[in-house]
């Protein structure tokens, strides 16, 4: 049973406002009632911040913006102030265009997470923290499934298997959840839940966002899978979904632990056969799925995937085990067929892809 502390006066950090996921979890604190101190990186930027004023004006919480960087220290005492709960979700989410991954992904996640509970340990009003993680904190290869008698992922796993070199994105992952439960313990006067989505998809309520989740669907449409698929496997879910999880996570008495949140398994051809019934030929979808060995020729090619990547991942099917969330955050999952027709629908209304020229 999920008990709700329904105090509509509560005051919440949202680290990361301006991404994806953040930007639903804030327009629902904002209608909901609450008072939401929202940190980006950048407050002059209008595409990180007008679509964040529009919720508040039409809606009865406050919204009060903040500017603050992961990397630097003290960034988030400012916005901290008199809050009740944060939420940080602010952590790079990209899978390719960086040289460096410690800079670009490992140091923002792990310094950063650091960085904003050191700010809790100083800030009295603060007595939970909702940190946004991830399933590849809770594995690194889908390989790993083999390991799983019942074929399913569970919050008891743990990603012992990235590194620097191999998978960097679920290594910040892992690292920084790692670091929050150690600086949790180390302390009585706050808790920490820890939310563990697989690949979020869904309309967003930005045009500011890079999260890997609309390139994996810009990539499905541009032709840039065009020679074939890899029959690769993700837990995917609405990023409605993962905003009300959060949203009953700081706000549920009773919420301990890591939660899950993933509402179906789906092979990227999968997606893109859900994307076709609707769209057809208007779009450069793919059509044949790549046989593992010429993906594991082709995979340098391919920017970050690596050939461990390839022999580790394609061809295994996950699952995760979504019942805690069910359970005790009280999650209904919204189908994903029609999360990701709305999704690539606003990408397209939002100019950010274009159907192929009739010949
Ligand atoms: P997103 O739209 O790219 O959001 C990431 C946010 O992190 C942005 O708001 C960005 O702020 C902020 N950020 C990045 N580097 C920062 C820095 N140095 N200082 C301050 N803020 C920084 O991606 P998202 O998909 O919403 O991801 C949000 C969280 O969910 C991340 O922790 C991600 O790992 C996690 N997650 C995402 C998925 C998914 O499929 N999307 C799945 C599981 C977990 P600016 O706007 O200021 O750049």
């Amino acid at each position: 049973m999920t008990t709700h502390n329904d105090d509509a006066t509560q005051t919440i950090l949202v680290t990361g406002a301006s991404g994806y996921i953040a930007s639903w979890i804030v327009k629902y604190l904002l209608e909901a009632g609450h008072t939401v101190h929202a940190t980006v990186r950048d407050p002059a930027r209008q595409d990180s911040v007008a679509h964040l004023q529009r919720a508040s004006r039409n809606a009865p919480g406050k919204l009060k913006i903040f500017k603050a960087d992961l990397v630097n220290p003290g960034s988030f005492q400012e916005a901290m102030q008199g809050c009740n709960t944060v939420i940080h979700t602010a952590s790079p989410f990209i899978l390719e265009g960086y040289t460096d991954p410690n800079e670009a992904l490992v140091k923002p996640a792990v310094e950063g997470t650091r960085n904003v509970l050191n700010t809790v340990n100083q800030c009295a009003s603060v007595q939970r923290v909702v940190l946004t993680s991830s399933v590849a904190s809770l594995h690194g290869d889908n390989i790993e499934i083999k390991n799983k008698s019942n074929g399913m992922f569970n919050e008891s796993d743990w990603n012992t298997s990235s590194s620097i070199d191999h998978n960097p994105y679920h290594f910040s992952k892992v690292k920084a959840e790692q670091l929050a439960w150690e600086m949790q313990k180390n302390q009585n006067l706050w808790d920490l839940v820890v939310i563990n989505p697989s690949m979020v998809v869904g309309p967003s309520i930005t045009k500011n966002s890079q999260s890997g989740s609309i390139d994996i669907l810009m990539q499905l449409a541009d032709g840039r899978l065009g020679i074939g698929v890899p029959q690769l496997y993700f837990g995917v879910v609405d990023v409605r979904d993962v905003a009300q999880a959060h949203i009953a996570a700081a706000l549920t008495t009773t919420a301990k632990g890591r939660y899950i949140l993933s509402a179906e398994t789906l092979s990227l051809m999968g997606i893109a056969s859900h994307l076709k019934a609707k769209w057809g030929k208007q779009f450069r979808f793919p059509f044949i799925i790549s046989p593992k060995f010429l993906t594991w020729l082709a995979g340098p090619l391919l920017g970050p995937v690596t050939r461990a990547f390839v022999s580790r991942n394609v061809g295994y099917r996950i699952a995760f085990d979504n019942s805690k969330s069910r359970n005790e955050l009280g999650l209904h999952y919204r189908t994903i067929k029609n999360s990701l027709v709305e999704h690539f629908q606003q990408l397209i209304d939002d100019d950010l892809l274009k159907p192929k020229a009739k010949n």
